[in-house]
């Protein structure tokens, strides 16, 4: 491949990324360069409650970092076992109502080790089209045969397990909170499905975990399916303002993944200070539902007043999409926005499908209610502009 080509092409395209080094500012204001120093709002970050520069975590995280050093040394497996990790899991295990969890170094890590171990060469795994990439990448590790359904139809799904569910190892995999969409999966009815077809179930929670449920146990708390959900996978980096991940099962699994998945097993443990933040902030999701209720006041205000300017975003949660359709409007959309002082992505494909390129809105703490309803109107506009 001609590299200087390729980069020349996407850059025609519209689909070329590029990184932007900001600067992080109280209150979701964000400086960015090219903008003459101005502060952009920021609605593009998972840090939902605020978390990130939340004192407790600092403080605990500051803790453990004078504890325990800044690096583990090793893999867990070797001498890299720190005392803190164990302390974590079982309090991320009750968060998600089950036996026992098993930490990784990311959610990326997480699903690419853990599909592999659960299924090979003469299984099947059941995916919902719009499943997360690190679903899809950790799906061809396992080398297991891969069946997408139409994104959260059951029915399809259901005609595909009468067809295709054979005889080895079946796993379903979903998100619970879709993060392009912001779209929950129908869990109930498909853990019925999963018991009915004898598959494994892999419930993706990177951006419900702290947001949703009453403890901020995710939306397998909240639609009381905790226990019937064989895999509960989430991350620290995002509503929990951290960086890391787990995944929370049965005691056996647990057992089970230390000695098989590879992207655990091969990797060196977390830093404590990190430790000491997903504690802190694990802690505090359980004892503050507050922060939960301001959170979705907030979503509630921006929805009102982009309905006020006749605008409908997709999806029942902190993520808001609008819908633009093509590429480069979108883009051009974002950076109209970026030079009126909104931050926002435009998702392009491949991250969503061909000609559903869509602005992406994130609500935070962070953003005061002021600014929720200025950034609308000047969604209003940009989009009538474009
Ligand atoms: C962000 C995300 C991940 C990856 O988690 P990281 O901890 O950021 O690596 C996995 N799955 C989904 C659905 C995500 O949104």
């Amino acid at each position: 491949m001609d590299i200087r080509n390729w980069l020349t092409e996407q850059k025609k395209k519209d689909l070329l990324r590029q990184l932007t080094p900001v600067k992080r500012l109280p209150q979701g204001q964000l400086v960015v360069p090219g903008h003459a120093g101005r502060r952009l709002l920021d609605f593009s970050s998972n840090d939902y409650l605020g978390l990130s520069c939340h004192p407790e975590l600092m403080a605990q995280s500051r803790h453990f970092l004078d504890m325990a050093g800044c690096g583990a040394g090793a893999a867990r497996l070797m001498s890299g076992d720190l005392a803190m990790y164990h302390q974590l899991e079982t309090e991320v295990a009750e968060l998600k109502g089950q036996e026992a969890a098993l930490l990784f170094g990311s959610g990326y890590l997480a699903n690419c080790g853990v599909i592999p171990a659960l299924v090979g060469r003469n299984d099947v795994i059941f995916t919902d089209r719009l499943n997360h990439a690190s679903i899809y990448d950790g799906c061809s590790l396992s080398r297991a045969k891969l069946v997408r359904f139409h994104h959260n139809d059951l029915n399809h799904l259901e005609e595909l397990l009468h067809k295709q569910r054979g005889k080895g190892e079946a796993l379903i995999v979903v998100e619970s909170l879709y993060s392009m969409d912001g779209d929950r999966c129908p869990l109930r009815d498909l853990v019925q499905l999963k018991e009915r077809f004898n598959c494994l179930l892999m419930v993706d929670e990177a951006h419900a975990t702290g947001v949703f449920g009453k403890n901020g146990g995710g939306i397998i708390e909240e639609e009381g399916v905790a226990g019937r959900v064989d895999l509960a996978m989430g991350t620290f980096g995002k509503a929990l303002g951290s960086y890391g991940a787990y995944i929370a099962s049965t005691k056996n699994m647990i057992d089970f993944l230390i000695n098989r998945a590879r992207t655990f097993i091969f990797s060196t443990g977390l830093p404590p200070a990190v430790i000491g933040a997903s504690l802190g902030a694990t802690r505090i999701i359980r004892r503050e539902p507050e922060l939960r209720r301001d959170l979705f006041a907030k979503v509630d205000c921006f929805k009102a007043a982009l309905a006020e300017i006749g605008l409908t975003s997709l999806g029942p949660s902190q993520i808001v999409p609008i819908m633009i359709g093509d590429s480069s409007r979108a883009l051009h959309i974002a950076q109209s926005l970026r030079g009126q002082g909104i931050f926002a992505t435009a998702v392009r494909p491949p991250t969503v499908p061909e000609g559903t390129a869509r602005l992406r809105f994130s609500i935070t703490r962070h953003l005061e209610r002021e600014a929720l309803q200025k950034a609308a109107s000047l969604i209003g506009a940009a989009l009538q502009a474009s």
